[in-house]
């Protein structure tokens, strides 16, 4: 007999396929039944799990409960995630701050703001966890380092293959969809590459077929072995010349991503100016365009009357690769960030008036204000030099923005949108203090509290550089 849960009342129960009740309870709510034949219900006492007769599973009561995987459900009482088996007891003696299912053995757990794969008796797979952990399938799991950058790892915690991505999807099948810096592609379990094009959007392989956008938005089908087709229905009505956009992908994708993100930089950058953030031909933006090429704005311009084909492209070691014009003087700064975090898509150097005050008063943002992450100021240094980069490194890799000392202010992100965002919070953090400082005298926050911030954005207080 097929049980389902019936929401038709206001107190919930479960219904067979006749939909008649299978037992004359009425509950709070109930989730659905699973194997062995249990289904979690909440009533006035608490949640528990119910038998397919509505009798308790067992005596104790929690704050919430989840269905059975594995033999496993999860639970909350209070503050604290665990795991029961089947008579409600506790399966180990840890509690988390949130655990899901249990699924190939193992399941996720999140403590502190890492993320953990924990076997049923409790014990942590990877000591150290992760900014982001999924589901085992097929034995390898998603797991995302403290760099932002994607892997997948075995039943054994090691990483299954060398290759990082941006996004990355569990294997279904054997094969993966992962995202680098071109666009989302097909992988295999070593991590290679199925075809040498990229997409803007892509699905697993459904029998042997996956659904993808290309950049210039054309829907298509690809095969495991690289065909692309039209989607069904879009034949007659696709332009051939579409659909042979996929195909040099690489080369193709990265010309029409440049002409779209010159477009984008440059309402970013005239915004930038309009916000007060620039003036006369202060700050400078860029954005990658593929691993070893950067889309920069140039020296000497003001941003706020900034056009297209201003943006000119070069290398990592700064050389102009195409553009009438030089890049930016403060290219150094970019390309140290580029070369550091293989995740970061956006550079922006800015000097927000607030944020710069701030610096020249000596207040900590980050230990003032406590709506953002803490923002660290660094050593002083001479503008358009090595020093400006060497003066900024010891926080590329743990931050995402900076206050340069008495300069101005440095946002990375994955998108130009996250960058403009960081710059935009920044400079509300550092206005919201300087106000405050014109009312009185600024109190730094307690350093308890400090830390509970630092602790809430997973940072390591006592390694935190004040730069003040
Ligand atoms: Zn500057």
């Amino acid at each position: 007999m097929t049980i389902y849960p019936s929401t038709s009342s206001c107190r919930t129960h479960h219904i067979d396929s006749n939909g008649d009740p299978v037992y004359q309870q009425r509950f709070k709510w109930v989730l659905p039944y699973h194997d062995p034949g249990l289904a979690p219900v909440e009533n006035s006492e608490g949640s528990y799990h119910v038998t397919t007769v509505g009798k308790p599973a067992y005596d104790v009561k929690f704050d919430r409960t989840f269905g059975y995987y594995q033999g496993f459900a999860a639970v909350q009482k209070g503050q604290v995630w665990f795991h029961i088996d089947t008579q409600g007891n506790r399966i180990y003696q840890e509690n988390w701050d949130w655990c899901g299912n249990f699924q190939g053995g193992f399941c996720v757990v999140r403590l502190n703001n890492r993320m953990f794969h924990i076997r049923p008796d409790g014990t942590i797979m990877n000591e150290n966890g992760w900014t982001y952990a999924g589901d085992f399938r097929e034995d390898s799991a998603v797991v995302r380092d403290d760099f932002g950058l994607c892997g997948h790892i075995d039943i054994n915690g090691q990483y299954l293959h060398d290759q990082k991505f941006i996004e990355l999807g569990v294997f279904h099948k054997s094969f993966a969809i992962a995202k680098d810096q071109s666009g989302w592609h097909h992988i295999d379990q070593l991590g290679q590459p199925l075809y040498p094009f990229r997409f803007e959007n892509l699905e697993p392989f459904y029998n042997g077929i996956a659904k993808a956008v290309t950049i210039s938005g054309v829907h298509v089908l690809i095969d495991e072995n690289g065909n692309i087709s039209p989607l069904l229905g879009q034949l007659n009505s696709i332009n051939k010349e579409l659909i042979s956009l996929p195909l040099p992908i690489l080369e193709e994708n990265v010309k029409e991503k440049e002409k779209q993100l010159r477009e984008q930089m440059m309402f970013v950058t005239r915004h930038m100016y309009k916000m007060g953030y620039n003036y006369t031909i202060d700050g400078n933006i860029s954005h990658r365009l593929s691993e070893d090429k950067i889309l920069v704005s140039p020296t000497g311009q003001h941003l706020g009357f900034i056009c297209p084909e201003d943006f000119v492209i070069m290398d990592k070691e700064g050389n102009l690769i195409d553009g009438e014009r030089k890049p930016t003087s403060e290219w150094r700064l970019h390309n140290r960030i580029y070369s550091m975090r293989p995740d970061i898509q956006c550079v922006i150097h800015a000097h927000p008036p607030s944020a710069i005050a701030a610096s020249v008063a000596n207040v900590d943002l980050g230990k003032v204000f406590s709506h953002y992450s803490p923002i660290p100021t660094t050593d002083f240094a001479l503008n358009c030099t090595e020093d400006t980069a060497k003066v900024l490194e010891p926080y590329i890799k743990t931050q995402n923005w900076a206050i340069l000392k008495r300069h101005g202010v440095v946002t990375w992100a994955d998108s130009l949108s996250n960058a403009f965002l960081r710059l935009e919070g920044l400079e509300q953090s550092a206005r919201i203090v300087t106000k405050a400082n014109a009312i009185a005298e600024i109190q730094p926050m307690p350093e308890s509290d400090v830390q509970k911030l630092f602790k809430m954005w997973g940072l390591d207080f006592d390694s935190y550089g004040t730069g003040v």
